[in-house]
């Protein structure tokens, strides 16, 4: 290790909203020994993992595996569906919609982001990153472009930099209502399995996701769950596209194999992690992650602090992002609570740098996980000589205590 000599007792507390804490039993799976990924075994394995995947972006149809980072899926749903300079409409939510625009130009398509306009109080330079997705405004955007220029509309279902969801099924709703053609591609990186998320029901196109939030395996995996339309376009889409083109993998994966050598000891991660889900259920999981978010902000809000989201109706089951007060460098802080108590917090990102910091609660967390981390993010705030209205642990512990968490029912012995 690099630094043996400094290492700390105890875990560390990695409450960043992604990479989250692994599990130990996919830790375990991770070391088994590397096979040979033509053989009979790795087959079986590669169709096990597909077939559940389909289980949890809820989709019947294809899901493309990449050994890449989530970014690597978003220039895959983006290279295999379009045409040089294709019209693509965006809604910035926050850094992650504008990435995901940036590297869109990047790519020669035409982008075009909506946002939410108007003041914010707390983070004037930010206004609009507190809510999720205006539907109505691109209902309303989609009904002029009556010669239908617009061949996409990407929308980021959590966003990881404020802690707000948006509502994917009003969107397609909204593209239904101006009955355009466009596809619809949904990042949902960090809501996959720790926020509900329906693929086919929800009318989705293309769906980005990867292995490091929800899924609480290791970076290194990246998602796109196809439609038969998404997969229809990708027939006719001219964008350059070699590694990251659906064809021959979607081909290869019907027995559980892939064009070039997956990352094979991840997928056995993904194995593991495939069948903790399916074993706890995903109505429980989301639950779950529900629950821990109403305990984090019962204690930013005894805080006294304002929460990121402004909008109560999309808070993130994933991740809250906590406003510091005016003057107060929130990444100085963090580097605070980093060096003090071993436990790190997720930057503000973008626009609200130094604005903000994010507490993740997803991956291998529990209550009391949680109620440590708030006490370090307290006992932090409180050297940094912040005054807080009140203790934060005090009211994540009585959340905690009053809400009990629903258990899956033993079977009778
Ligand atoms: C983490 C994340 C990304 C970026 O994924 P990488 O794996 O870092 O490439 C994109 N979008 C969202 C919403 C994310 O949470």
């Amino acid at each position: 290790m690099l630094t043996l000599d400094l290492h700390p007792t105890g875990r560390h507390f990695l409450q960043i909203p992604g990479p989250s804490p692994v599990p130990d039993r996919i830790l375990r799976a991770l070391s088994l020994p590397t096979i040979d990924h033509r053989g009979p075994e790795f087959g079986a394995l590669g169709r096990k993992v597909l077939a559940g995947l389909g289980d949890v972006f809820k989709t019947r149809h294809p899901v493309v595996v990449y050994p890449s980072s989530g970014t690597g899926a978003w220039e895959g749903a983006l290279v295999n569906t379009l045409s040089p300079g294709d019209h693509v409409l965006m809604f910035e939510t926050g850094h992650f919609a504008s990435l995901w625009a940036k590297l869109a130009a990047r790519l020669g398509l035409q982008t075009e982001v909506l946002s939410w306009q108007g003041h914010d109080e707390h983070l004037p330079a930010a206004a609009g990153w507190r809510r999720g997705v205006d539907a109505a405004l691109i209902e309303r955007r989609l009904r002029e472009d009556t010669a239908h220029r617009i061949k996409a509309v990407c929308v980021v279902h959590n966003e990881t930099s404020t802690g707000v969801t948006s509502d994917i099924a009003a969107v397609r709703r909204a593209i239904d209502a101006a009955q355009h053609p466009a596809l619809f591609m949904v990042d949902t990186i960090s809501g996959l399995a720790s926020a509900d998320y329906r693929h086919d029901e929800w009318g989705v196109d293309v769906t980005v996701s990867g292995s490091q939030k929800g899924l609480m395996l290791p970076p290194g995996i990246g998602f796109n769950a196809v439609s038969p339309k998404a997969l229809e376009a990708s027939k006719k889409a001219t964008l350059l596209r070699s590694y990251f083109a659906w064809d021959e993998i979607v081909a290869m994966n019907k027995d559980g194999y892939w064009p070039y050598t997956p990352n094979t000891n991840l997928l056995y991660g993904l194995s593991e992690s495939l069948d903790m889900l399916a074993a706890e259920g995903l109505p429980q999981v989301f639950a779950r992650h529900r629950r821990w978010a109403g305990g984090v902000r019962a204690a930013v809000q005894a805080w006294g602090l304002p929460i990121q989201c402004a909008d109560a109706a999309v808070y993130s089951p994933v991740l809250t992002g906590v406003i510091t007060p005016p003057g107060v460098d929130a990444d100085a802080l963090r580097r605070l609570i980093h060096e003090r108590f071993d436990l790190s917090l997720g930057t503000g990102l973008g626009k609200v740098k130094g604005r903000m910091f994010r507490i993740g609660h997803l991956g291998d967390s529990n209550d009391l996980t949680l109620v440590a981390t708030i006490a370090g993010c307290e006992m932090g705030m409180k050297i940094a000589g912040i005054e807080l209205a009140a203790s934060g642990v005090e009211a994540a512990m009585a959340y905690f205590a009053e809400h009990a968490a629903a258990r899956p029912v033993a079977p009778a012995a």
